[in-house]
């Protein structure tokens, strides 16, 4: 028998940038029974949870579930929308923005994949991937478009392999000043309740979503919330969708159910994740992350090491990338902390491997997991002979200690409109 207990005292540390550390209150809501899928109940489930995340994504506008991880709701964005041969403008932010753009090559789309300015640069001190997106470098391709031959500007929200996050309503701007009609789609995979995300306020076309990340739930759905244009667009889209297809899942969204099996213990996760981040209210769970996010900078600033985001308009609320010295393998330093003190910590991908750590500071986290994951890191770069400046601990309990959290539950519920979203609503539905 395979023991699924790894840890048999204490809390593993699971501070990779998704999945992320899961409340228990959600884990407990996973454990009921599962129920028919096409029985009264279920329906209820369905239709609030629908109109729920809705409010996450801050949409009018629909939002298909998938029961999917973040690869699927990828793949379901361009197959919904897109013909064979269209011609897809994307930006190389990072590793994901790599793995989507290689993905609509194999689905039979042309790719344009721009390069920043400053983002691929190979001196020792500034490798890749180390800013967000420039607008105008976008708007500037797209005015070259006469023909409109573009279909689609693809980009990412947070790049999770980084630690970067995107202007999104510059890209909107961008292509609104170009005057051309690309549809936008954004992956907000890792920036999905973390990261300030508005849908239709920013004119997003499809919003691609996951629930391992911000939501604080365990990996299985993917989301894609629409536009009418994105509607529109999968009229006359050709390329092949059976399982991905929107018109027939909308369709029976309309009284909460789906048209294949769902994943019905994960949309009571999904039910009870709602609750918790709308009553919380947004921007509470925004300005948290921010704050999280600051602590761990500065605890990165006080050992002396760079962050990968060299923007410091861009640094992620999610995650921080920590860069090593030259000669110092990342990698190494990940297992060790991970053998010697039960920390998991994000590893470099694809053109910074070995180069750089991701420390994750969303779902179920605090000021004090945050600088236990910080002391894991701090010991196990001392063990393996980094010279650091200071102690990144200290500098990130200094920082905790002057910057109070903003005010969070019930008050913040009433303030925010979602007073009605508390523990067990789901029966007022
Ligand atoms: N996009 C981003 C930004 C991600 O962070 C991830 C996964 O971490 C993906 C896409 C791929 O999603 P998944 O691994 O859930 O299929």
């Amino acid at each position: 028998m395979l023991d699924l207990d790894f840890h048999p005292t204490g809390r593993h540390f699971l501070q990779i940038p998704g999945p992320s550390p899961v409340p228990d209150r959600i884990l407990r809501a996973m454990s009921l029974p599962t129920i028919d899928h096409r029985g009264p109940e279920f329906g209820a489930l369905g239709r609030k949870v629908l109109a729920g995340i809705r409010d996450i994504f801050k949409t009018k506008h629909p939002v298909v579930i998938y029961p999917a991880s973040g690869t699927g709701a990828w793949e379901a964005a361009l197959v919904n929308t897109l013909s064979a041969g269209d011609l897809v403008l994307m930006v190389e932010t990072g590793h994901f923005a790599s793995l989507w753009q290689k993905m609509a090559m194999r689905l039979g789309l042309e790719t344009e994949f721009l390069v920043m300015p400053g983002n691929d640069l190979l001196l020792p001190e500034a490798p890749h991937w180390r800013r967000g997106i420039d607008a105008d470098v976008i708007e500037a391709r797209l005015r070259k478009d006469g023909a409109r031959n573009i279909k689609a500007v693809c980009v990412m929200h947070n790049e999770t392999s980084t630690g970067v996050v995107c202007d999104i309503a510059a890209v909107r701007r961008a292509i609104d000043a170009a005057g051309h009609p690309a549809l936008l789609m954004v992956d907000s995979i890792s920036g999905l309740a973390s990261a300030d995300l508005r849908h239709d306020e920013w004119g997003i076309d499809v919003t691609i979503g996951g629930s391992q990340k911000g939501m604080m739930m365990p990996p299985g759905i993917g989301f894609n919330a629409l536009s009418p244009r994105a509607l529109e667009a999968a009229k006359t889209a050709t390329l092949p969708r059976v399982f991905w297809a929107w018109d027939d899942i909308l369709a029976m969204n309309v009284d909460g159910y789906f048209p294949s099996t769902p994943n019905t213990n994960l949309l009571y996760a999904l039910n009870e994740s709602l609750d918790m981040l709308l009553g919380e209210g947004l921007d509470n769970v925004f300005a948290r992350h921010q704050r999280w996010a600051a602590g761990v900078r500065a605890g990165v600033a006080a050992w002396g090491l760079p962050i990968q985001c060299a923007d410091p308009a861009c640094h992620s609320p999610v995650l921080t990338g920590v860069m090593m010295p030259p000669g110092v393998d990342a990698d190494a330093v990940r297992k060790l902390i991970h053998r010697r003190f039960d920390l998991s910590l994000g590893m470099g991908l694809g053109k910074v491997k070995g180069r750089m750590f991701r420390i994750g500071h969303l779902g179920d986290s605090n000021d004090l997991t945050l600088l236990a994951a910080l002391a894991g890191c701090e010991m196990g770069l001392e063990l393996m002979g980094v010279k650091l400046e200071g102690s990144g601990v200290q500098a990130a309990m200094d920082y905790f200690a002057s910057h109070e959290a903003a005010a969070a539950g019930a008050a913040a519920a009433t303030a925010t409109g979602h007073p009605e979203r508390s523990e067990g609503s789901l029966r007022a539905a």
